[in-house]
């Protein structure tokens, strides 16, 4: 056993700490904060929200906690689209022409009033996507607002950002957002485009449209120019829509590999540039020199936070050998504490389901686990309540690198453990996928780190921490994980030609 894991004690039990295994009854700590809704929305297009017509459809964006519907949304067609890019097109000339200064002017603005309707924001993500109003408040809405910031000081040094060359916008982007982090993703999409003199339009994802229709509030509010960001909600089919649209200069596409594959081939039919930002199964791995405790708070951010929705999730830990059953004993300690439900309340560690679909896909990866032979743990008791779409955060052991739940993406609150006995073999494990977003290595030797970073392809590396952002970091995937980079100075690469 290592010193650090050594030195870590269990909980004692007393009369006022738990026992092994048990968890504290927190009273329930709803959010007070009410938002209004809306019964239909339409798009938001040259700066003004549609109104139906008779042959508008609509679908309605539920509550994935209770399974209510929120509000009706319009379901965009190929005509609301040309109208989009129609729009982006005649606001670019003039948007284009203001100096960096100026646009950078509006960004700030746009930062400031999310941060101000930061707690609107944040219940509203946690309702319509089912996230822990601590994960949406703490994490998603700040970066959203950070993202406008970084980029508004970035919009008047372009030229610094690209030294001897003469930065120009592409013109007008077709961006695509998956679900997962609603605002945080619309936020990395326009504010570098918008920074670069590009303008835009957006489509959210079908399960998660409301937070990108109140940033078009926003931009209301700010008096963002017409038609410089449009906003098209609707399903795969409006995606597909844009995707192919003949009026776009630039692709911008967040979400599946399957569906970036789509979009890669629709960007290169009409020779357009595309960055892709796809999926993973990234590996964490724990040496047996780490301190176990921290590392285990790891792995817990890394796949159960935002139920494991999360494109650069731990999927796969690794761990050596020698720690194995160490680090096994302490994550199911860690994990029978784990508060499983409501979104709205501050105690609630990990939420609901986004979806009834991607709860089935879940569940389907489940049992297959199960079939391959692998060993399901779900250390959490307690009930979820009864409507809505849960998951118990779990684990898996026995499992092989030919598994599919060590090989697939499942989206969801499930980890594959796995062990290791070396630093080589580690490597060669991790390596071993077709996707490359992020890996998180966990040592107390910086020689260590270095030459595993060096060595993992994968896109982001944390050491002894994981899922960290920040806007001047750029983010990004090697292989089937995407190509191109958002955020940081290398981001706005994406959104300029020279
Ligand atoms: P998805 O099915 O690929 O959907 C992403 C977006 O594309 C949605 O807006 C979707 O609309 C739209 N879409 C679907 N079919 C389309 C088509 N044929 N043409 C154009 N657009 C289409 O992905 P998802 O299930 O929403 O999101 C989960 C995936 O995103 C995971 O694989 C995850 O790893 C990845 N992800 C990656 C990152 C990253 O930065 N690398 C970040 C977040 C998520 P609908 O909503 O109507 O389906
Ligand atoms: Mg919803």
């Amino acid at each position: 056993m290592n010193e650090h894991a050594s030195s870590q004690t269990e909980p004692k039990a007393d009369a006022r700490s738990l026992r092994f295994g048990e968890s504290w009854d927190y009273a329930p700590a709803p959010e007070s904060v009410k938002v209004e809704i809306a019964e239909k929305y339409g798009h938001y297009i040259n700066g003004k929200f549609t109104t139906p017509t008779k042959t508008t459809k609509f679908f309605g964006s539920i509550n994935p906690s209770n399974e209510k519907v929120l509000c009706k949304v319009t379901q965009g067609t190929k005509k609301d689209v040309d109208k989009a890019v129609d729009a982006a097109k005649s606001a670019l000339t003039g948007w284009k022409r203001l100096s960096g200064k100026e646009r950078g002017k509006y960004l700030y603005r746009i930062a400031r009033r999310i941060q101000e309707r930061a707690r609107e924001l944040a219940v509203l993500e946690s309702m319509d996507g089912g996230k822990p109003i601590r994960e949406s408040r703490d994490v998603d809405v700040p970066l959203a607002a950070q993202h406008f910031f970084y980029h508004a000081g970035w919009a008047d040094k372009l030229k610094y950002a690209f030294p001897n060359r003469d930065p120009q916008p592409v013109g007008v982007c077709g961006q695509i957002i998956p679900w997962n982090f609603p605002l945080l993703m619309a936020a990395w999409k326009i504010a570098p485009a918008l920074a670069c003199g590009n303008t835009v339009v957006l489509k959210p994802a079908e399960t998660t449209p409301l937070t990108a229709l109140r940033l078009a509030e926003i931009f209301d509010e700010c008096e963002l120019p017409a038609g410089v960001v449009n906003i098209v909600t609707g399903d795969g089919a409006t995606g597909q829509a844009l995707a192919e649209h003949k009026g776009l200069d630039k692709l911008a596409f967040t979400g599946s590999t399957s569906v970036g594959k789509k979009i890669a081939a629709a960007a290169a039919e009409r020779d357009i540039p595309c960055t892709l930002e796809l999926g993973g199964k990234s590996p964490n791995i724990i040496f047996d020199d780490a301190s176990i405790d921290q590392a285990i708070e790891g792995i817990i951010s890394g796949i159960y936070f935002n139920q494991g929705h999360v494109c650069c999730a731990g999927s796969r830990l690794f761990v050596q050998e020698s720690v194995l059953d160490e680090v096994i004993r302490r994550l199911e300690w860690r994990m029978k504490s784990l508060r499983v439900g409501d979104p709205l309340d501050k105690n609630t560690d990990v939420g609901a389901i986004n979806s009834k679909a991607q709860l089935a896909t879940i569940n389907r990866y489940l049992k297959i686990g199960s079939e391959e032979g692998a060993e399901v743990h779900v250390p959490g008791g307690g009930e979820v309540p009864a409507k809505g779409y849960w998951c118990r955060p779990c684990f898996f052991t026995g499992v092989q690198q030919s598994h599919q739940i060590a090989r697939e993406e499942i989206f969801g609150p499930v980890l594959a453990v796995m062990s290791f006995r070396t630093p080589e073999e580690a490597i060669q494990r991790a390596n071993n996928t077709p996707y490359g977003l992020s890996a998180g290595i966990w040592t107390d030797k910086g020689s260590k780190m270095f030459e595993l970073a060096g060595k993992l392809k994968a896109g982001v590396i944390w050491c002894n921490t994981f899922n960290r952002f920040d806007a001047a970091s750029p983010f990004g995937g090697y292989k089937e994980s995407g190509f191109g980079r958002e955020g940081g100075m290398q981001g706005l690469r994406g959104y300029v030609k020279f």
